[in-house]
């Protein structure tokens, strides 16, 4: 807890936000009323791409620019919302003509593509499930998610099939169609394959769309793996009313917004912010192909007149490496509100937002079960930096202790660590883990549903995150979490990113013990140990401060940019790795930080700004 408070302006020519008093939003909210804000059917079905593309594509905003593409080698696709209602009737068209019926899932391979959009909005329109895979994963985590999926359809490139798919295709016996965009003309298209644009050329532009029931299954998306085996959450059509509603309220989205969310698809926040959420609130999204590239992010911001952005906290750790001076080169006249989520946002990279863009970036919480945001920092309210801020109107977040008879206590007590839990009953929230129901049905007690995350909810409703619960230390009578650690360390000058565990010890239970990562040009000397280890003593004080420190060059990630603590707990101890087939490559790439666009969020020497991008 802090007093520490960064108090809004409005600049002249903001629209006003879309939550401008909370305390009356919160009041007035009802799902039914948000659900009215959408069109439906008059049978009262619902169907996502319906919401998110016909509905704008039928009215006044047809020709409104709905995606721009920006091509990793300088090429620039614009479709409005017209043109992207056509291409995925056309997609529709496809599957319908293949025989693939609604309730199959078709699963999307592919980097940030047109085609990637395009097979996803369509596939909705057919009333099948999609799964977009992240590109980077190798064959294996694949074979896992298509055979918990069991995908009828796959949609890829000609390169990622050669590279991922044709080692296990026969491993996928439910998969009956591979469409592919073929990127290697000079090859021959691989066998058992069909050429999706030459597919979609012979098809009409116009296409009956699947009334879908509200909960029908829409999306499958796979967790990122951060503390064990990746699970397949089913969303429904239905959590389209969340997507806009939660667009709107907590990301300020307006209609004339110019959106970009760097996270790719193969993650939640790449479909529900990277896809559906502005496309429902009738904004331009930007999606850009490559991966994370602090210059490049800086140029398109600016160039593309981004209002609203949407990113995580490893590409903002990453731009921050670079310093502030270069963002601040530019100016970025139309950009309005900044906000992360994925992973917690330290206070030094909220404030950093002010020293780059003139802008607090803003937190907000959530996770893939959740299917949207839960938890935000508001445009209108005042921040608090390290907070996630204050749940969504039609959310009831709660801070609770699990009792021995499976039931749940509330801890009402202020500032006092418990399990945060939801009340159920938001659209968005996950229909089961596909295969495991009981994995799913240890998430409910009751009415709540049980995040696994600990956290605090103080005196005026903020909750602040403590940790996971999988990650929370006991040293010594102290229940202690990471995150605040972390943060401590990361307001020295020489620390890029620092990850904390819990170390058995045979007097305190665990002490804690940190991992660091140094920015370039400091040096890992002993010297530099000790002045870390009494620089956070100074800050902590002695019973949370760490014990141990060990450098490292950076810390082991998912691809999707988080801090994988369970495998510096493993490694230190020497004990199994367990699942890690979403952790990114060891291979420095140049990119690779997004929930967004881009990927994960990353670290150190550019790791995988990939994951950046989700
Ligand atoms: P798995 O469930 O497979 O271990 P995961 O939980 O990392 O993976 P996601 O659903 O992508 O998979 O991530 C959600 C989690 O990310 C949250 O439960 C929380 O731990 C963390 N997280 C997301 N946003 C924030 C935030 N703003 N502050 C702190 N933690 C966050
Ligand atoms: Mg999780």
């Amino acid at each position: 807890m802090t007093d520490d408070v960064i108090p809004k302006t409005r600049r002249p020519g903001d629209p006003p936000p879309q939550l401008e008093d909370y305390a009356l939003a919160r009041e007035r909210f009802s799902w039914t009323a948000a659900r009215a804000s959408l069109e439906g059917f008059p049978d009262g079905t619902i169907n996502i791409a319906h919401e998110a593309v016909d509905r704008h594509a039928l009215g006044p905003r047809a020709n409104h620019l709905a995606l721009r593409w920006l091509g990793r080698d300088g090429t620039v696709r614009d479709f409005t919302y017209r043109e992207l209602s056509e291409a995925s009737n056309r997609f529709a068209n496809v599957l319908d003509e293949l025989g693939v019926p609604p309730g199959d899932t078709v699963f999307v391979l592919a980097g940030r593509i047109p085609e990637l959009y395009i097979a996803v909005l369509g596939a909705l329109k057919r009333g099948c499930v999609v799964s977009p895979l992240f590109s980077a994963f190798g064959p294996e985590p694949i074979r896992t998610r298509m055979t918990i999926g069991a995908g009828r359809v796959l949609v890829t490139t000609t390169s990622l099939y050669r590279k991922k798919i044709a080692p296990i295709r026969q491993d996928l016996p439910a998969l009956k169609h591979v469409l592919i965009v073929h990127d290697e003309p000079d090859n021959e298209l691989p066998l058992h394959t069909m050429e999706l644009r030459t597919l979609m050329g012979w098809s009409p532009t116009t296409f009956d769309v699947r009334h879908t029931r509200p909960e029908e299954p829409a999306l499958l998306h796979f967790t990122s793996g951060t503390t064990g085996r990746p699970k397949g959450a089913v969303h429904v059509h239905g959590a389209v009313v969340a997507h806009a509603i939660t667009g709107r309220l907590a990301l300020d989205l307006h209609e004339d917004d110019v959106f970009w969310c760097t996270a790719d698809p193969g993650w939640v926040t790449g479909t529900s912010y990277g896809i559906v959420s502005p496309l429902v609130n009738g904004a331009t999204m930007i999606v850009d192909e490559a991966d994370f590239d602090a210059a490049r992010w800086y140029d398109i911001l600016r160039d593309q007149n981004v209002s609203v952005w949407y990113t995580a906290p490893t590409a903002v750790r990453m731009m921050m490496k670079g310093g502030a001076a270069a963002a601040a080169q530019h100016s970025y006249p139309k950009l309005r509100f900044i906000a992360s989520v994925g992973e917690p946002l330290n206070p030094q990279a909220v404030r950093w937002g002010i020293e780059a863009f003139g802008l607090p970036i803003h937190d907000n919480w959530w996770q893939t079960e959740t299917g949207g945001i839960m938890i935000a920092n508001f445009a209108a309210l005042p921040i608090r930096p390290g907070s996630m801020g204050l749940p969504l109107p039609g959310i009831e977040a709660a801070i609770v202790r699990r009792l021995d008879d499976g039931s749940v206590a509330a801890v009402d007590t202020p500032d006092q660590e418990g399990e945060l839990a939801l009340k159920r009953g938001w659209p968005s929230m996950f229909r089961g883990y596909l295969g495991e129901d009981e994995r799913y049905r240890k998430c409910f007690s009751g009415d709540w549903y049980l995040t696994g995350d600990l956290a605090r909810c103080d005196a005026d409703g903020y909750f602040w995150f403590v940790g996971r619960a999988d990650d929370v230390i006991k040293s010594s009578g102290h229940l202690i979490g990471p995150f605040e650690v972390e943060s401590a360390f990361m307001d020295h000058p020489a620390v890029a990113e620092a990850g904390v565990i819990g170390k058995p010890d045979p007097v305190a239970g665990e002490i804690v013990k940190a991992f660091v990562a140094l920015k370039p040009g400091f040096d890992a000397t002993p010297a530099l140990e000790r002045e870390l280890l009494a620089f956070v003593r100074r800050k902590l004080g002695p019973a949370v401060a760490p014990k141990e420190i060990a450098f490292a060059p950076s810390l082991p990630k998912t691809r999707s940019g988080k801090i994988m603590r369970r495998l510096l707990k493993a490694r230190e101890l020497g004990l199994p790795e367990g699942d890690t087939s979403t952790m990114e490559g060891d291979a420095p790439a140049a990119n690779g930080v997004a929930h967004a666009a881009a990927s994960p969020h990353v670290g150190s020497a550019p790791t995988d700004p990939e994951s950046a991008a989700r």
